[in-house]
C-alpha cells in the first residue's frame, strides 16, 4: 500500500465493488426508476467525492447528503449532478443553497421564504423536495389539511420548483408482519399526501421513499426514484441469507500492520484495567489502531482480527490509539505483517456486520465511526 513513514493503518476502499453494487442496483430497479445515491456522512466513511463519482458513473442519477456542508464539498470537487440535502437546511444559508444549486428538503414555510427570496434576488430558481413524516417521527409534514395548505403556499412562492416529495421508512428492514404493515401504512400516508396535493394542483417531478431495505423488500414502492445507502457500500440490511438475488460486495475494509510482538508469561496482563490475563505463555501483537480510529472500545475482548488469513482474538481493553491481539497460534508472526480488522484476507472474512452485531448496532455505524485520521486508500 502506501509508504510506511506514517502510521501503518488504513481503510481500503474498493472502487470496483462500489461500481458493481451500483450497476446491480441499476439492474434491480430497472431503467425507469431514478437512483439517488446516498453519500452522506462522507459516503458512510468511504469518502464522499470518490464514492459520488463512482456511483454517478455506474448508474446513479442524483446524490443525497445529510447537511449543506456535505453538499458544498461535492460541488467544490466539481460534481454537477443534482444533490439533495436530506436534513434541515436553515433558510439563512440561502445564498449557498442557491449559489451552489443545491436541492433542499423543505418542511418549514419560513425557510422556504428565505430560499425563494434569494433565488428571486439572483434571478435563479431553487428546487425543493417536500419532506413528509409518514411515521418516522423525525422531520417533515404529517398528512393533514394544514400541511397541504402550507405546501400550497410554498408552491406559490416566486422562483421555486417543486422538484420532489419524499418520506423515510422506520422499519423497512424488519421482515416481521407488524413491521411490514407499518411500512405499508407509511406508504399509504405518503401517497395520500401526494394525491391530496395533486388534487390541489401541486405536483412534483420526483417521488421517493425506498432506502436500501425498501429497494430490496418493497419494489412496489419505488415510485420514480429510490435512495439506497448501505447496499451501495456492500451490506444487505436483511443479512446475507435474505434476498440472494442481490449479494452486494463490501466496499470498505480496515487494515493495519503489526508494530510490536512480545511474549507474555502465564499470569501477565494486557492493557488498561488488566482485562486480559494470560492463562498460558502467550504471544501478543500490538496494532497501531484504537477507538479514536473507530475501532470501538466496546469490542474489547470480543472481536477477532485476521492475520495470515486466520482468525485470532483481540485481547484486553482497546486503547485510544492501539490494541493488542493474541497471535500464539502464529509463532513466527512478524512486525510489519498486515492484519484485517474487518474485510477479507485470504479465505477468511470478518464483515463490518459481524462487528456491528457484537456491539448491538448496524454496519452503518461501524463505517461512520472510522476516524478522520485513518487514511482512505482507493484501489
Ligand atoms: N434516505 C434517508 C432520508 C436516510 O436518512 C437514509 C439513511 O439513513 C437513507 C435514505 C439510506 O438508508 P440505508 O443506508 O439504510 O439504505
Amino acid at each position: 500500500t502506501e509508504s510506511f513513514s506514517r502510521r501503518p493503518m488504513w481503510a481500503q476502499v474498493d472502487l470496483d465493488a462500489a461500481a458493481y453494487n451500483m450497476q446491480h442496483i441499476r439492474r434491480f430497479v430497472g431503467a425507469h426508476t431514478l437512483i439517488m445515491a446516498v453519500v452522506k456522512a462522507d459516503a458512510y466513511g468511504c469518502g464522499a467525492v470518490a464514492m459520488a463519482r463512482v456511483f454517478l458513473q455506474n448508474g446513479a442519477d442524483q446524490l443525497a447528503v445529510a447537511c449543506l456542508d456535505e453538499a458544498v464539498e461535492l460541488r467544490r470537487a466539481g460534481i454537477t449532478a443534482p444533490i439533495l440535502v436530506l436534513g434541515h437546511t436553515d433558510g439563512r444559508r440561502a445564498a449557498e443553497v442557491v449559489g451552489y444549486h443545491i436541492d433542499v428538503a423543505v418542511f418549514h414555510y419560513d425557510d422556504a421564504v428565505l430560499f425563494s427570496q434569494e433565488a428571486e434576488r439572483t434571478q435563479q430558481t431553487v428546487r425543493f423536495h417536500i419532506a413528509v413524516d409518514s411515521g418516522m417521527g423525525r422531520i417533515g409534514y404529517k398528512l393533514s389539511e394544514r400541511s397541504v395548505e402550507e405546501i400550497k403556499r410554498i408552491r406559490a412562492l416566486p422562483c421555486v420548483m417543486m422538484e420532489g416529495i419524499f418520506t423515510h421508512f422506520a422499519v423497512a428492514d424488519d421482515a416481521a408482519d407488524d413491521a411490514c404493515a407499518y411500512t405499508k401504512e407509511q406508504f399509504f400516508q405518503f401517497t395520500q399526501m401526494y394525491r391530496w396535493l395533486w388534487e390541489e394542483g401541486v405536483s412534483f417531478r420526483f417521488r421517493h421513499c425506498d432506502n436500501s431495505a425498501g429497494v430490496l423488500a418493497y419494489p412496489a414502492f419505488f415510485c420514480n426514484m429510490v435512495r439506497p445507502g448501505i447496499i451501495q457500500y456492500g451490506y444487505n440490511p436483511f443479512g446475507a441469507a435474505r434476498h440472494p438475488e442481490f449479494v452486494p460486495h463490501p466496499v470498505m475494509s480496515l487494515r493495519c500492520c503489526i508494530t510490536h510482538v512480545k511474549r507474555l508469561e502465564e499470569g501477565e496482563t494486557v492493557g488498561y484495567g488488566r482485562r486480559f490475563r494470560a492463562r498460558r505463555p502467550t504471544l501478543v501483537a500490538t496494532l497501531p489502531l484504537g477507538y479514536a480510529d473507530g475501532y470501538t472500545r466496546l469490542l474489547s475482548n470480543r472481536a477477532d482480527v485476521l492475520v495470515r488469513g486466520r482468525r485470532v482474538p483481540q485481547i484486553g481493553n482497546i486503547c485510544m490509539d492501539q490494541c493488542m491481539i493474541d497471535v500464539t497460534d502464529i509463532p513466527d508472526v512478524r512486525v510489519g505483517e498486515e492484519c484485517v480488522l474487518f474485510g477479507r484476507q485470504g479465505n477468511e472474512y470478518i464483515g463490518a456486520d459481524e462487528l456491528a452485531r457484537i456491539i448491538g448496532t448496524i454496519p452503518h455505524e461501524v463505517f461512520c465511526n472510522i476516524g478522520r485520521r485513518v487514511p482512505r486508500v482507493y484501489f
